[in-house]
């Protein structure tokens, strides 16, 4: 080994054969262990002086609390590091490629972030008068506009708060469309293909309605004698809920014929967006026949989601429905903008608001920010390059994995687990995926195909990562195509290995006790 004059290594020596895996203070190289911070918290420390009180009226009658909550106090070093510790346990887009089907994982641009952090968006309160808020109301409106646009829809709730309080608001305008018509009583029944997202039936109950679950063909795409032969009585018939591309990453080929046979049958046709990433700038919706559709800003428009940020699902509407939308909604008049919080006319009574206030304001400013800093072709761009990245990954890892059907995809690629050996399953390659340092794919959905994998990469992944992803994905293929046993013991180097999930879900341990007391129970 060489050294320099101070006595210090130049250069490393020779790794030594096994490192240890076990350590004296439970953390891995840099990754510190944390206990539960009950654990490392104690109830009579605070990272905060405050001073005494003053005593004074108590006016909380006699509910006043009589021993202390006893909720564990931190310095504040010691909860800062417990904050940054358990993040660095997590995963994230900012970390590496986030494939999880369905999701649309994007980058999320900092431009965005500096924009909503601007004091004139950021702080702001609901409640200013509306003549002083002016900027943001007309930053509503233009995103309003360009969604619109996007999509080829006369009207848009803005308030939704995520893809599936989206799907809410459509199917309560779908409702109360019905209602008008004097219908609700007898149009009960909504279609649902086997491959939808599961919040779609969970919204269509929610909303009253029974759900009808039409086949995949063996193509992917809605089986349309299946859908016919459901038609056939129709009188019952409150709409369809589809979600195009669909959760195989299929475009539903026949979506126009579906849209007319649905508005033959008396019915509205509600189109679930998430997916809308694949599509935008190519297609709008509006000329599919769609009578409502979300749109997840936090996929399709890059606002942040998965743990850091609020979700948010502006919700665009046909003609037809464009009366039963929520308030309040933005109008413009001699350049002045206004909030419509009560409405006169037919939906008047339809149901009002979706929530307090009028949406997530910090959202529509970085999708606003998004879309400005595209432009109409930046936007078409990234739904081709979105689709060319899924059928890259198609392409490479079909050498090895079996693709659940035949053909180019759109924005994700579906795999089924045909290709594993006896024993090996879906899991144990999602499981071998984090010792190689990705988060796991979407696993087991859309149910409609055996052990389903579904990866979505974005467009904004560049072709070395994706070949740095397709190379670990294909070694893990390999080996469980080999039968290899090793792959059921995985993940080996996370901070966790396997969990008994099946436990946790049936019963689920969330309220901590102290040990001795566990261990006298
Ligand atoms: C993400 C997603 C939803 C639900 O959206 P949230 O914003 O998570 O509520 C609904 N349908 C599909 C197909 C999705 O991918």
């Amino acid at each position: 080994m060489s050294m320099n004059s101070q006595g210090r290594p130049t250069s490393p020596s020779a790794p030594s054969a096994q490192p240890a895996i076990k350590t004296v203070s439970g953390s891995r190289g840099l990754q510190q262990r944390e206990d539960l911070i009950f654990e490392t918290g104690s109830t009579t420390k605070t990272g905060v002086d405050l001073p005494a009180p003053k005593g004074g009226m108590d006016r909380l009658g006699g509910v006043t609390r009589k021993k202390s909550v006893g909720l564990p106090g931190l310095s504040e070093p010691e909860a800062v590091r417990h904050y940054v510790r358990l993040s660095q346990q997590n995963y994230a887009i900012d970390l590496g490629l986030f494939p999880l089907g369905s999701c649309t994982m994007k980058h999320n641009p900092r431009l965005n972030e500096k924009v909503a952090r601007m004091p004139g968006f950021a702080d702001i309160h609901p409640l200013q008068p509306q003549s002083t808020v002016q900027g943001a109301l007309e930053l509503i409106d233009e995103l309003a506009t360009w969604l619109k646009t996007l999509t080829g829809m006369p009207a848009v709730a803005m308030s939704p708060k995520a893809g599936a309080h989206g799907e809410f608001c459509g199917m309560m305008a779908i409702r109360g469309a019905l209602i008008a018509r004097g219908e609700i009583a007898t149009r009960t029944r909504v279609l649902v293909p086997a491959s939808a997202h599961g919040t779609n039936p969970a919204t269509a109950v929610q909303c009253g309605f029974k759900v009808d679950e039409i086949k995949a063909d063996a193509r992917g795409r809605v089986e349309m004698d299946d859908l016919k032969s459901k038609l056939e009585d129709s009188h019952d018939i409150a709409g369809i809920m589809l979600t195009n591309p669909n959760t195989c990453g299929l475009f539903e080929t026949d979506i126009r014929e579906i849209a007319d046979l649905i508005h033959e049958a008396g019915g509205y046709f509600y189109c679930d967006g998430a997916n809308f990433n694949a599509i935008v700038g190519r297609v709008r919706p509006g000329d599919l026949g769609v009578d409502a559709m979300h749109i997840n800003l936090h996929k399709t428009f890059s606002t942040p989601h998965g743990g850091g940020g609020p979700g948010a699902g502006p919700t665009v509407l046909s003609e037809a429905l464009a009366d039963f939308a929520p308030v309040p909604f933005v109008v413009e008049e001699d350049g002045v903008f206004h909030l419509v919080e009560q409405r006169s006319g037919e939906g008047s009574d339809a149901f009002g608001r979706l929530c307090a206030f009028h949406g997530q304001m910090g959202m529509f400013t970085r999708a606003l920010a998004y879309m400005l800093s595209h432009g109409a072709d930046g936007l078409k761009q990234a739904a081709e390059d979105a689709v060319l990245n899924a059928n890259y990954l198609q392409s490479r890892l079909k050498t090895v994995m079996t693709p659940a059907f035949d053909g180019y995809c759109m924005h994700e690629a579906l795999f089924s687990d045909a290709f594993t050996a006896e024993g090996i399953e879906t899991l144990d390659i999602a499981k071998a995926m984090i010792d190689e340092g990705y988060h796991p794919m979407t696993m087991y959905f859309p149910l409609v195909v055996h052990g389903a994998m579904l990866i979505e990469p974005t467009e904004t992944e560049s072709k070395a990562e994706l070949d740095r992803f397709c190379e670990s994905l294909l070694s893990i293929a390999e080996k469980a195509r080999a039968g290899d046993q090793s792959l059921k013991s995985a993940p080996y180097l996370a901070p966790k290995r396997r969990l008994d999930e099946t436990q946790a879900a049936r019963k689920p341990e969330l309220r901590w006790s102290e040990p001795d007391k566990i261990a006298a129970e």
